[in-house]
Formats: structure tokens, sequence, C-alpha cells
């Protein structure tokens, strides 16, 4: 009789997030050297339930699961990182501090971006929401460690055939997975077929750095995509993406058109970022004035990039003004 190799395969397990993005996705690798989690869902009760059911029907208890992949270290994708015990946890250096929950480390971030909002002229009691939120989701997160840390290139340990891509942008800890020679990958948030991804704005991780310029990062990583052909890139959320190249030209496409709305809306007067926002997004902002904030921001620094838009450190305040 053949030898017949155990083929790998590549399970989508979707589970339910409290938060406005809907559902999430987790992947389940199997018939690799060790059996892999891709991300673990927010920690709530209701997704453990699910994520342990749907490992159930394959024949899985979470102790099982021998390694983790954390494509990123937001709260919907590394909630119940510290549930599976058997497993050795997987990610980019940029997530250690966040899934070691270091006090220091996210002080010091809320601070700067404390301070960064006024400078752009949010009023202190949005800045003092957005902090309020921030410190609630961290009931979605759980401390971890991480064991293994990956950049741009390395192979994982455990995971024959598959290496790391470094995708800034979305968040600065985003890296997706990629299988070459099958031409598959596994993005994390970097690209999502039913919504743009949003840049997020972070403050730096280290000393003397600046803040990320996520959209301008962002744009390169999905740049890049269209160098390796893939066939599928199964996303944090939604379907798996097959026209790679045309998506990422579309997302490109409709970043440069929200530029250039910002250019025409900022006509010959001085805005702050958040002035700006605030007629771009009249509605949302009073809801999600952190990720608008972000979504115009990046967008002004496309601008500024461009030498379309300067910007002007008056004193306190930071203003903008088309070229
Ligand atoms: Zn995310």
């Amino acid at each position: 009789m053949a030898y017949l190799k155990c083929e790998q395969k590549i399970t989508a397990i979707t589970l339910p997030t409290p938060f406005l993005v809907g559902p999430v996705n987790v992947y389940l690798i199997e018939g690799n050297e060790a059996l892999t989690l891709v991300d673990t869902g927010p920690k709530t009760e209701e997704g453990w339930n699910v994520l342990t059911h749907e490992l159930k029907a394959r024949g899985y208890v979470p102790s099982d699961i021998e390694q983790i992949i954390i494509t990123h270290h937001h709260p919907d994708h590394v909630g119940l990182l510290d549930r599976f015990v058997n497993a050795k946890r997987t990610g980019h250096v940029k997530a250690v501090p966040w899934i070691e929950q270091d006090a220091v480390f996210l002080r010091k971030s809320s601070d700067f971006l404390s301070s960064f909002y006024k400078k752009h002229g949010m009023d202190e009691h949005v800045i003092l929401e957005i902090h309020q939120r921030s410190s609630n989701y961290r009931q979605f997160t759980s401390k971890a460690s991480i064991d293994y840390i990956v950049g741009h290139g390395n192979e994982i340990p455990g995971l024959t055939g598959w290496k790391v891509l470094e995708t800034p942008g979305h968040a600065q800890t985003q890296i997706m997975i990629m299988h070459e020679e099958e031409q598959k990958a596994i993005s994390g948030d970097h690209l999502i077929k039913h919504i743009s991804s949003n840049a997020i704005i972070e403050a730096p991780y280290n000393e003397g750095e600046e803040r990320s310029r996520s959209l301008l990062q962002y744009r390169e990583s999905l740049k890049m995509l269209k160098n390796y052909h893939l066939k599928v890139s199964y996303s944090g959320h939604g379907l798996p993406v097959v026209d790679i190249p045309s998506l990422v030209d579309e997302r490109i496409k409709e970043q440069d058109l929200r530029a250039t709305h910002i250019e025409e809306l900022l006509g010959s007067e001085t805005l702050t970022a958040v002035e700006i926002t605030q007629r771009l997004f009249p509605k949302m902002y009073e809801k999600q004035p952190e990720l608008t904030f972000s979504e115009t921001l990046g967008h002004i620094d496309l601008l500024e990039s461009k030498g379309h838009v300067k910007c002007i450190n008056a004193g306190e305040t930071i203003f903008y003004k088309a070229n």
C-alpha cells in the first residue's frame, strides 16, 4: 500500500465578539508538526464555549493545542491565550508588552496618546472616554507570555513550510503567516474582504521614537502582498480573499480618494486633525473618536508625504493646511 502523506488542513472557526467588528475567525492547522491555532478570539465565556465545542467536534480538547500564532495584539484576537495550557505562543516582538500586560508600557502608551490627542485638538472629556473604553477592553484580553518571537521571513517552529511576513499598519504587531508552496496565507486583520482595515496610530514602543505613520506603513504592507503569488488569504474577519492583487488595488484607490476628499475639504482653511475628523465623520466621531481620528490623521499623513498638506505647529496645538 502506498504511503499517504497526511495532508495539512486549515479550518476556520468563527467566534462571537462583543465588538462592533462582529465575529472573529481563528484558524486550526492540522496535519503539520504541531497542532496549531492562529489567534484565539476574545476572552468571553460565549467565545470560549463556541471554540471548545468546535475543537471537540474535530476530536480535540484545548490542551491538545500545541502552538498558538498571534497575528496581532488586539483583544478580539488574543483574549483566550491563557486557556491553552500546553501551547507555545508565537508572535511579533512588539506584541510582547501587550500580551504580558506590561504596566509601564501600557501607561506610557496611554500618556503619550493623551497628549497627542490634545495637541491635535481633542476635548479632554473625549480623551477620558477613550481611555475608559480602552481599559474596559482589557477585560477581553488575558495576561500571557510569548515563547517564540518571530520576524519578517522567519520560519515557524512546529509549522513546516510556513513563514512570517511582517505587515505593520493595522497594528504595529501585525504579522501574516504564509505557505509559499501551497500559495496560502493567514492574514489576521491585514486584508479583510468586506471592510477596510483601520490603520491605527500607535504610541512609540521605544524612548525617543515618533508615533507610527500607520497608513503609510499599511500601504507598503499591502503592496508587498502583490509580490507573492497567493491563491488565498484567510482573514481574521469575514470570508477568505481570493483575488488579492485586485483587493489591494481597491484599498489603495479608496485611500487615495479619501485623501483627495480631505484636501478638498481643507480648501483654504487651517484646521486641526480633530476638526477635519469631525467634518469627515460627523456622526461616527461621537461614537468612535479614536478610530475616526486615526483614520483621518493617516490620510493627512498620506497627503503630507505627497507634499499636498503641511503641518503647522502653533505652540500647544497642531494645525494642517493645504499646500
Ligand atoms: Zn485588529
